[in-house]
């Protein structure tokens, strides 16, 4: 059955009601609906049932959700982590991820079908491009997870509860979705206008209500979306995929860096702090003898030295199609001290958790479809 065109993800509450009206319902029933889908989390007409019968005979004909059914769901063996496999309407597979660390609750998402920017380590990479996501298959990855939340826990549900799992009179309370990053499959400033309005919707007070600060868009080094992103001063937190810190390097892991070489996207690294006063995040795969000894430590501290800068460590995650092997925790550490004892650059070593489930960005989706 065809699906029909319009996804109600897609829109805005103001979008939303204009939408109503245009078909002859009265605005008052844009914030009924607008609840059932972002409150109630309704995954379906049918759970919508104090609407008027001829507003939902009309979404029924000229809308759908974007609520697909899960090909594949796995999670980690502690439990923290559920990665879900996702069909797209015209079939297309994304990866959206659920993590439960330290208390936090974040949501991983996808804002493309496979990447066109190739970087020679990454799985989605490997796969190439095949088409951008809309702003209401972006929104829906993040209600999907909300959904999740609010699900009873399954059996594979984590053995010690996160911090913030407290319970009153015996009932554990609901998590809430409150962190969201756009490191999934896809480079989010390839895809700026769809990634930015999803943002938009997924900040609503009335809605899913993610605070702005809370929000973390990643990108390979795209930089007239940086330079947009700093114009336009959005309140979202930057990631740089930065992997090594001189240009030749760069760009034999990083393709995309041809486009953008190192010196311009440092310096719109610059005006993008300058502008926005933010510190960004730069995110370095440690891979071992490639980008992870003293000597390219030192590197990164030369090159970020003067900008307010946190770095996030990233060992390796092995994909079928690139060679290298993840950093030793022990080189890890002596990267990390480095950065800090000699530069005052704080990092983070991101812990490999989910690595039982194949967690870095597009090995499920691989894997599904090698299966298929
Ligand atoms: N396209 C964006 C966001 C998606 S990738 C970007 O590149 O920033 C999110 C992060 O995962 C990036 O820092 C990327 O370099 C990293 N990554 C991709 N494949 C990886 C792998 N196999 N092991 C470790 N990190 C990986
Ligand atoms: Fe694309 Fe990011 Fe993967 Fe590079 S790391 S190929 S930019 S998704």
């Amino acid at each position: 059955m065809p699906v029909a065109p319009l996804n109600l993800y897609d829109l805005t509450r103001e979008q939303l009601r204009v939408q109503l009206v245009r078909w002859d319902f009265n605005s008052v029933h844009t914030a009924r609906l607008w609840n059932y889908l972002y409150i109630k989390l309704a995954a379906s007409l049918d759970a919508m049932p104090e609407l008027p019968p001829k507003l939902r005979a009309r979404l029924a004909t000229d809308t759908h959700l974007g609520v697909f059914p899960t090909a594949l769901e796995t999670a980690s063996s502690d439990g923290f982590t559920h990665k879900y496999l996702l069909a797209l309407a015209d079939a297309e597979r994304i990866e959206t991820v659920l993590m439960r660390y330290t208390g936090r609750v974040t949501a991983c998402i996808s804002s493309q079908v496979g990447c066109a920017m190739g970087c020679v380590f990454c799985a989605t990479g490997q796969m190439g491009y095949t088409r951008h996501l809309t702003a209401g298959e972006i929104v829906a990855q993040a209600v999907h997870v909300a959904r999740a939340l609010r699900a009873p826990a399954p059996s594979s549900a984590p053995s010690r509860a996160p911090k913030k799992c407290h319970v009153i009179r015996d009932k554990p309370v609901a998590e809430r979705l409150r962190n969201l990053v756009l490191m999934g499959m896809g480079e989010p400033l390839h895809n700026y206008d769809a990634v930015m309005h999803a943002v938009d919707i997924l900040r609503d007070p009335n809605g899913l209500a993610l605070g702005a600060e809370r929000i973390t868009v990643s990108t390979v080094g795209v930089v007239p979306g940086i330079l947009r992103l700093a114009a336009e001063k959005r309140p979202v937190h930057l990631a740089v995929s930065l992997h090594a810190a001189n240009q030749t390097e760069r760009a034999a892991l990083v393709p995309a860096a041809k486009k953008w070489p190192l010196d311009e996207l440092m310096s719109a690294c610059r005006t993008y702090s300058e502008t926005t006063g933010r510190r960004i995040f730069y995110e370095w795969t440690l891979i071992e003898g490639k980008n992870d000894s003293p000597a390219h430590a030192r590197t990164v501290g030369e090159l970020l030295g003067n900008l307010p800068a946190q770095v996030n460590l990233i060992p390796l995650n092995p994909t079928n199609g690139y060679a290298g092997a993840p950093t030793a925790t022990e080189a890890a550490r002596v990267f990390q001290h480095i950065l800090s004892s000699e530069f005052k650059i704080r990092s983070t070593v991101r812990q490999r958790r989910g690595i039982d489930i194949a967690a870095g960005c597009g090995q499920l989706a691989v894997a599904e479809a090698a299966s298929r």
